[in-house]
């Protein structure tokens, strides 16, 4: 990468939902460092410092843990990454789960409570975070959360989450509506698959990625680069002008289907 073009030199980010190498968080991390920004990041518990304190030494970033179930770690984790930072200029949202068995059944047959644990986790913690960030974005922002294809058309396995995605994408909207006045931009981005430790757990999710590959116009799938490459974007000063949007890096598939 070219050294002296960094345009988010200057940008302070949470970035929420590392859990190890092959995590979107850490391809967005990874880029939004590599093009100036400075960045705290966040990972479930413990048990993931192991796998991801390398990753947050590598960028001179601190870390923290913070399961979103627990508001007032969500509260502690934002306000310590600001009070570190000096304040936040963006945040990116990378995480979702559901139950095991309602993940791998219909979604007819999915229990209320695994369907409300599921929206918590994978939705409403992004309102969450968009109220906690709020006050530490005196000069405007950004807010970026993770989607899939599997929030418009009905995708085979996607299950539970595909309702749960849907949500996400409608939250972006009205987090945008609400937040603009203030300067904060919303998005969804909504990556094609990759093989990371979440999307291992859908089903067949091995034969998802060959038909993504086969379908996609640009007969391959995404990396993890390109993931991060299109939130560095959001963030950055060349989107200053665009909020509210879900924003496709699947190599072409959302088209041609
Ligand atoms: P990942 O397993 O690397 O990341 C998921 C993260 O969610 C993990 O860090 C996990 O700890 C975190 N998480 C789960 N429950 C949590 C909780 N209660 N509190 C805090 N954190 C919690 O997998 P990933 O694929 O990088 O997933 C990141 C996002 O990207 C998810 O929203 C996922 O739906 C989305 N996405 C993934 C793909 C794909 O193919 N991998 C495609 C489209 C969208």
């Amino acid at each position: 990468m070219n050294t002296a073009f960094r345009p988010l030199a200057g940008r302070r980010g949470l970035i929420v939902g590392v859990a190890n190498e092959h995590s979107i968080a850490w391809g967005c991390a990874r880029r939004a460092h590599g093009l100036g920004a400075e960045l705290a990041l966040s990972c479930l518990n413990a048990k993931a410092v192991t796998y991801t304190a390398p990753l947050a030494e590598q960028l001179g970033a601190p870390l923290f843990t913070c399961d979103v179930s627990d508001a007032t770690a969500m509260q502690a984790m934002v306000d310590s990454a600001a009070r570190q930072l000096g304040g936040l200029d963006f945040v990116v949202h990378s995480i979702a789960w559901a139950p095991h068995d309602d993940l791998h059944g219909r979604v007819a047959d999915s229990s209320a409570d695994g369907f409300a644990r599921a929206m918590q986790i994978s939705c409403h913690s992004f309102a969450a975070l968009a109220r906690l960030a709020e006050p530490h974005m005196r000069e405007g922002g950004t807010l970026v959360t993770m989607s899939y294809l599997g929030a418009e058309e009905a995708v085979p396995h996607y299950g539970l989450m595909g309702p749960v995605k849907a949500a996400l994408e409608s939250m972006v909207r009205y987090l945008a509506l609400e937040l603009g006045p203030a300067g904060i931009r919303v998005h969804a981005v909504s990556p094609g698959p990759v093989p990371t430790r979440a999307a291992s757990g859908l089903p067949e999710f091995d034969s998802l990625m060959a038909s993504a590959r086969a379908q996609a116009p640009l007969r391959r799938l995404v990396t993890l680069d390109e993931i991060g490459d299109c939130v560095a974007f959001l963030v950055g000063p060349g989107a200053t002008g665009m909020t509210g949007q879900t924003l496709f890096v699947d190599a072409g598939v959302h088209a041609v289907r």
